[in-house]
Order: C-alpha cells, then structure tokens, then sequence
C-alpha cells in the first residue's frame, strides 16, 4: 500500500513536470560597435523603434506557442528590414562597391543548423539559412550556389541596388579615399564592424535557438566572411544555451567564441554570465579584439556582455514588455564583470 502510494505521488510529480512550460525569452542584439559621438537623437528613435518592433514580433510566435527557431528568424528578419543595422536592407558595402551578406541559424534542440555567405541578392539572408537547415543535407552554402538554391526554394531575391543606402555608400567612399591615400582609417576599426543582428530565444517547450545576420565589415575584400556565418564563432544553440555575437569577426572565429562560451556553460557548469563575460570581455581584448554578445541558459538567465561605447539590445520575458538599451551604463539583466571563479554571478 505505501509502495502504491509512494508511486502514485511520483508519477504525479512526472506528470507535474512533463506538463510544466517554461516561460519563454527572446533577446536580440543590432550590433556592437556603436559610436556614442556618432548617434543622432533620430537614429536613437528609429533604432528603439525597430528593436521594440523586433521583440514584440518575435515574442508573440513564442506566446503563441510556436518553437523558438520561428522567434528567431521573425525578430531577424524585421531588422534585416530596416536600414539602420548592417545586415540585408542596411548592409554595408565591399571594397568593390558590393553587398555581400552572412547569416546563420542553429536549433539547440536537435543540433541542426543552417549558413549562407556572400550572398547578394537574398532580400532576407536568415530565411536562406534557416532554408539551408530544413530543406538541404549541407549546413552551409556560399554565393552562386547559394542564390542558385534560394530560387529553387521560392526565397525572395531582389535586384541588388536594393541593399544601396547612401549612408553606407558614403560609409565606403570614406574608406576608399584613406585607401588611396595611403592614411590610417580616422574611424576606429570598432567603427568598421556594427549593426549585425541577432536573436536568441527559448521557447515554452524549453528549447533554445540562435541567429545571426550581417553585411560584414565595411570596405572588406577578396571574398572575406566574418564570423556570424561560422556555427560555433558567431552562432551556436546547444539544450543548455544559446548565443549571438557581434564584433571584430575575425577574433570570434579564432576563439570559437559562441561555442567556446556554451560548452562552458554545458561541460563546466559554468553560470551563463561568467561564460559570456570571460570569453567576450576577456578572451577577445586579450587577442586584440572587441565587441558582444547576447547569450541565454534553459532556465531563461540572461547574458549581455561588450566592450564597446554600446551595444544595440532588447529583452522580453515574462513581463511581456520589450526592453531595449544602448549603451553601457543603461541597465539590463546581464552582469558585465565576470564572477570571481568561486561565486555564481547569475540572479
Ligand atoms: N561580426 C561581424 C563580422 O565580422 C560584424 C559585426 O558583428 O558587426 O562580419
């Protein structure tokens, strides 16, 4: 008899916890870098109105219970819209006067994920990537072929004077004229890499998902990818966590940064915003390099950690208010300064 009810309270403590959802998060990031001196108080609208736009959009396929690849590619793709961040309508410009865009997706649940690179003419690079993972056996696939691919999936491509904004032009010609000048670039190479967009998102059935999306490095050459493409530097979602970056790419690749901040979060146990912290405000400026990240745990903790005058940020939880910040002495969950390695950081 007390086996019987001993097992009846456990089995309703499995029924409890099968049946239990989590509540969902959804972060976004439209890029570090950003250049306090450089923002206008009408940029500094447009920009919060884009990211609120992003957040509720992204949060309400979450609400509605759909998985968190879609808050992902949803709260991705109004950004791409906008020009105002490096990534599809507002990309940057190659040294040849082109625009040549990355993206990538992972779903943390099944491990699957999906990459373009130097695409020109895919008006929504995320929707290619997330295309590559769902409906290819490759994980990524570059230029021609990529575009080749996009057509046969009904992806919408557009002539490429879409992706022409004159500030970015400008951006461009700026460069080019210190070029050929033989000068060093006036702006800081922070200023040559900004406004990438990511998300990360945990959904109510507890799994996570990763994207990011950029037009790469202002005047950049001979074909360079970042790291935003690259699954583990820029991109990656495990069961336990999922990250975005956004930085000086070439550092991020080299530290694996993405995944080298899950796997500590997974094999080390480490709490989110020390792994975070240690490999983007550590890790990186000890290479010489810089920029941000957004990061989040199973449990929906929180990490946002950069070493730039800011990083563009939004979060949405359980208080369904979109939340976004700038710079770095506004407020956000994320702890900036790692933990000693004794304590936990989160909460
Ligand atoms: N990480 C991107 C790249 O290097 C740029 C950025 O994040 O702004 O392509």
């Amino acid at each position: 008899m007390k086996s019987f009810r001993l097992f009846a309270a456990l089995a309703a403590l499995g029924v409890a916890a099968m049946t239990h959802a989590t509540t969902p998060v959804l972060i976004i990031h439209g890029g570090s870098g950003v250049v306090r001196r450089d923002m206008t108080p009408a940029k500094e609208k447009a920009v919060r109105a884009a990211m609120t736009k992003a957040l509720l959009d992204g949060y309400a396929q979450l609400k509605a219970g759909k998985p968190a690849l879609d808050a992902v590619t949803t709260a991705i793709t109004v950004l791409e819209d906008d020009s105002n961040f490096n990534a599809g309508k507002g990309s940057v410009f190659t040294h040849d006067g082109k625009n040549e865009m990355d993206a990538a997706i992972m779903d943390g649940d099944t491990l699957r994920a999906g990459s373009v690179a130097a695409v020109h003419r895919v008006k929504n690079p995320i929707l290619l990537a997330r295309a590559v993972m769902e409906h290819s056996s490759h994980v990524m696939l570059v230029g021609d072929g990529a575009e080749a691919f996009a057509k046969e999936q009904g992806i919408t491509l557009v002539d490429p004077s879409y992706f022409r904004t004159e500030e970015r032009w400008q951006q461009l010609q700026k460069a080019l004229k210190e070029d050929a000048a033989k000068q060093p670039h006036a702006d800081l190479e922070t200023a040559k890499h900004f406004g990438t967009v990511g998300a990360v998102a945990l959904d109510s059935d507890g799994h996570l998902a990763a994207g990011t999306s950029t037009g790469g490095m202002n005047d950049k050459r001979w074909g360079r990818v970042g790291d935003s493409p690259i699954i583990g530097a820029g991109t990656y979602a495990n069961a336990q966590c999922a990250v975005s970056g956004t930085g000086w790419g070439e550092f991020y690749i080299r530290t694996v940064a993405a995944h080298e901040i899950c796997m500590k979060v997974s094999m080390l146990n480490e709490p989110i915003q020390r792994a975070a912290a240690e490999v983007i405000n550590q890790e990186i400026p000890s290479m010489g390099g810089n920029g941000g990240a957004i990061a989040l745990d199973s449990d929906g903790h929180i990490a946002m950690p950069f070493n730039t005058d800011g990083m563009y940020r939004g979060w949405i939880g359980a208080d369904g208010v979109p939340h976004v910040a700038i710079y770095d002495d506004e407020p956000d969950p994320s702890n900036q300064t790692p933990a000693p390695a004794t304590s936990s950081a989160q909460d």
